[in-house]
C-alpha cells in the first residue's frame, strides 16, 4: 500500500465524507432487532497483505454478518465438501433480483438457486456444512470465520438470531421449496437454523478487513512478506468466491458497484461490506443505513473511494 500515513488520511477523509451518504440511507427493520442500529454509525478498516491494520470511525463497533456470511460460507463448504457438492445444487450466475427472491426457483429451467450469494443458495450451503444440527453447523462456521478474521473465536448475537428466526417467513418458504427440489441435505429446519445463526455472527469492520486480506492472498493468512504462509482456504475456493462476489456480491447493485470499484465485495443488511483487492489489501466497512438495494450507503462510498484513490481496480 502507499505510505501508511497517506492511507490513514485518505481513510479518515472517506469515512467523514460517507456520513452524508449514511444520512440518506435507512436501517433494515424487516428483522426487528436490526432496527436498533444507529443509522449515523460509520467506520472502516484496511488490512494490507502484510497484516498492517488501519482503521477509522466506528471500525470496532459490533454488527451481525448477515449476507456477508455468504462469502465465508462458500469457501468453507467448497473446502469441506468439494466443488461438485456445491455446484451440483447451486449455480454461478447473477439474478438481478433481490436477495430473498423466490421467483426463479420455480420459474427458471435451472431448478436450483442461481448462486450462493442469494438466500436460496446460502440455505442450501448451510445444509451442506459439517454437523447435523443448525447449532453444530454454525459453531463450525464461526470457528472457520474466526480464523479468517484473525480472532480466537466469534460470538452469536442471540437477539438478532431469535428476531430473524421468529420472523423469517420468506426464508422458510424458500427452504421448503428447496427441499421439494431435493437440494437441502437433512432437515429443513436445521438448514434454516444454521443459516439464521451464521447471519447473526457478531463481527466488526476491522476484523472483516483481515478476512479481505486473506482473500487478497488467495487464501493465505496475512503477514509479513506478503502472507504468513499459513493457508486458511484453498486457492481454488478463494478464486471461486471472489469471482462470485464480483458478479453477485452486492445484490442487484453488483454490476454498478463493479463498474465503480472493480473489486470483489460482499454486503449484508447488518451494514457490513467485505472487499478484497488482490495482492494488496482487504477492506471492511460498517454503516447500517442502507441504500434502496440493501447495501450500506456509507460503505459503498468508502469502498468505491478507496478503490478509486488507491488504484485497486482489478479488472
Ligand atoms: N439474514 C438475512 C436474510 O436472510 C440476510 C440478508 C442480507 O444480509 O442480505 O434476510
Amino acid at each position: 500500500m502507499s505510505s501508511g500515513r497517506a492511507t490513514q488520511e485518505l481513510l479518515d477523509r472517506l469515512v467523514e465524507g460517507a456520513r452524508a451518504a449514511a444520512r440518506a440511507g435507512r436501517v433494515a427493520d424487516y428483522i426487528p432487532a436490526l432496527a436498533r442500529a444507529r443509522p449515523e454509525a460509520v467506520g472502516a478498516a484496511i488490512t494490507s497483505v502484510e497484516g498492517e491494520l488501519l482503521e477509522s470511525g466506528e471500525a470496532r463497533a459490533g454488527f451481525t454478518l448477515q449476507s456477508v456470511s455468504k462469502a465465508i460460507a462458500l469457501p468453507y463448504v467448497i473446502d469441506a465438501r468439494g466443488e461438485e457438492a456445491v455446484f451440483s445444487r447451486v449455480g454461478k450466475e447473477p439474478t438481478g433480483d433481490p436477495f430473498n427472491s423466490i421467483i426463479r426457483l420455480e420459474a427458471s429451467s435451472l431448478k436450483k438457486p442461481y448462486n450462493p450469494m442469494i438466500n436460496a443458495g446460502a440455505i442450501v450451503l448451510s445444509s451442506l456444512m459439517p454437523g447435523s444440527t443448525g447449532e453444530e453447523r454454525a459453531a463450525g462456521f464461526r470457528g472457520y470465520a474466526a480464523a479468517l478474521l484473525g480472532l480466537p473465536s466469534l460470538a452469536l448475537d442471540e437477539e438478532v438470531y431469535r428476531s430473524e428466526a421468529a420472523t423469517a417467513n420468506k426464508n422458510r418458504s424458500i427452504a421448503w421449496f428447496l427441499k421439494e427440489l431435493g437440494l437441502v441435505e437433512g432437515e429443513v429446519d436445521e438448514a434454516l437454523d444454521g443459516y439464521f445463526r451464521q447471519c447473526a455472527t457478531l463481527v466488526d469492520a476491522a476484523s472483516l478487513s483481515r478476512c479481505g486480506a486473506c482473500l487478497a492472498l488467495d487464501g493465505l493468512e496475512p503477514g509479513s512478506a506478503g502472507g504468513s504462509g499459513r493457508r486458511l482456504m484453498s486457492e481454488r475456493a478463494a478464486r471461486v468466491t471472489k469471482a462470485l462476489m464480483c458478479s453477485c456480491g452486492l445484490y442487484d447493485g453488483s454490476g454498478a458497484f463493479c463498474v465503480e470499484a472493480g473489486i470483489p465485495a460482499k454486503s449484508g443488511v447488518g451494514g457490513g461490506i467485505l472487499a478484497s483487492a488482490r495482492g494488496r489489501a482487504g477492506i471492511g466497512s460498517y454503516g447500517p443505513a442502507l441504500d434502496p438495494r440493501g447495501n450500506s450507503a456509507a460503505g459503498l462510498s468508502i469502498v468505491e473511494g478507496l478503490s478509486r484513490e488507491l488504484g485497486l481496480f482489478a479488472l
